[in-house]
């Protein structure tokens, strides 16, 4: 039980949902965008946040929309991960959100994945590695930009901002693409490291989680992958240093045993992709 009071908004339009952002941040409640609800119910429920309003997205039809556009794939931030990976047209995004169980995954949103406070956001790493847009509104309007450009270790929104939708190119969902996921015990578990690649006109790209800490795409890394003039065995080490980020180091596993696991992934999309 959530030990307040909250104000539950369900817009059917984003014009209306950017209204009762506006509303209820002026009557001074401090204000969410709801997709599954899950992590903000889990830390309303701890004491941990204070949700004053709650702006449900899942009657937006943009926010839910799966479909094909222009020569691109555009998934809704409101749409389910078992929507996502049951609409199958990004095969290394079906693949990368597959996370938690079944069940659960009834309830969470790709935009809650991406867009929360847990560190992982594994959906990202498609979509940093396939050119993606992102769609946003607020309170300055509607915008599109390239996802790389508003995401940086998180999502970096505007005050009162939604994400709306990602949209990738059609040709770079049918790329070669290789992916690995490591947990402690069960499938069911956080990740010690999810990293993700495709080869896109001859060049391979990667992108991780949870080795760092959190999601990372980083150019001087697939600068070394795809760099002829280094033997293939020595680039998985060397792209992690180029890099230049410290690997993460706790409880749930040593930064040498990531770094291990890490380099060992990157082999094998090697000798898959090239
Ligand atoms: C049991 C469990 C296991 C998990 N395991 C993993 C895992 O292995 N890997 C992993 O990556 N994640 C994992 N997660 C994390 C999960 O994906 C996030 O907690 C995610 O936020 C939940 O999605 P949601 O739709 O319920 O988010 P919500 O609770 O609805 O929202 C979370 C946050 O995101 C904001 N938000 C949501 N949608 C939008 C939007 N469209 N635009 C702007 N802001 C938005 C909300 O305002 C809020 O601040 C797990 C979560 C649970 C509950």
């Amino acid at each position: 039980m959530i030990p307040h009071n909250l104000v539950y908004y369900r817009p059917s339009s984003l014009e209306e949902a950017v209204a009762a952002y506006r509303e209820a941040d002026e009557a001074g409640l401090d204000t969410f965008y709801y997709g599954g609800g899950t992590e903000i119910l889990t830390f309303a429920r701890r004491g941990n946040l204070k949700p004053g309003a709650v702006i449900d997205i899942k009657h937006i039809p943009e926010c839910m929309a799966l479909r094909e556009e222009g020569g691109r794939c555009l998934f809704g931030a409101g749409l389910p991960l078992n929507a996502v990976i049951e609409g199958g047209s990004f095969p290394l995004l079906s693949r990368a959100a597959v996370i938690v169980d079944h069940t659960v995954r009834n309830r969470l949103s790709l935009g809650g994945n991406i867009a929360g406070r847990l560190p992982y956001r594994e959906t990202v790493l498609p979509f940093l590695l396939a050119d993606a847009e992102a769609r946003l509104v607020g309170p300055d309007g509607e915008r599109g930009v390239p996802l790389r450009e508003v995401f940086d270790r998180r999502l970096k929104l505007e005050s009162g901002e939604l994400l709306i939708s990602l949209s990738v190119p059609r040709a770079i969902t049918e790329t070669p693409w290789f992916y690995r996921r490591r947990v402690r015990k069960t499938r069911l578990d956080y990740p010690v490291l999810t990293a993700c690649f495709v080869k896109v006109e001859g060049q391979i790209r990667a992108a991780t989680t949870a080795a760092f800490g959190f999601p990372v795409w980083s150019p001087r890394f697939d600068d070394v992958l795809n760099d002829g003039a280094i033997p293939v065995s020595e680039r998985p080490a060397r792209a992690i240093d180029a890099a230049g980020l410290r690997i993460a180091d706790n409880a749930r596993a040593s930064a040498a045993y990531r770094r291990a696991l890490l380099e060992s992934a990157i082999g094998e999309a090697l000798d898959a992709l090239l």
